[in-house]
């Protein structure tokens, strides 16, 4: 489930949008569109608390669901890195690459770019 979309033409990260603008952004029926597919979406608050998009119809669309903790890990980590003054976009596509959420931040004049791919699955302490 995508933290970001574009809302009327503006790109929007779900983990940044205050209670009171998501309120504001589903009364008014903004266009949602899922940059992943290009499909429409809406806004949704799963039963954790946690802002994200739905595809309305997933036609075509090869975004694989994601359970609500990996959902919860990507907002975490948007929300830290943009504390610690990076920008962030989550759900981040290169050619040969994909990341959970890119963090990048110029530090003495050097561009650094964190990436995030959140794994959630069982595993032994070993
Ligand atoms: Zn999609």
């Amino acid at each position: 489930m995508p933290l970001r979309a574009i809302l009327d033409n503006q790109e929007l990260f779900a983990p940044f949008i205050s209670d009171k603008e998501w309120e504001e952004l589903k009364q008014k029926k903004v266009r949602v569109i899922l940059p992943c597919c290009e499909a429409k979406g809406y806004l949704r608050i799963s039963k954790q608390g946690i802002k994200h998009f739905v595809h309305k119809k997933k036609d075509g669309c090869n975004y694989k669901s994601e359970t609500w903790q990996h959902l919860l890990c990507k907002t975490e980590i948007a929300i830290a890195c943009k504390a610690m003054g990076y920008e962030v976009k989550t759900e981040a596509r290169g050619v040969h690459w994909r990341a959970d959420v890119l963090a990048t931040k110029h530090i003495k004049n050097q561009l650094v770019k964190l990436t995030f791919e959140v794994q959630w699955s069982p595993q032994t302490l070993e």
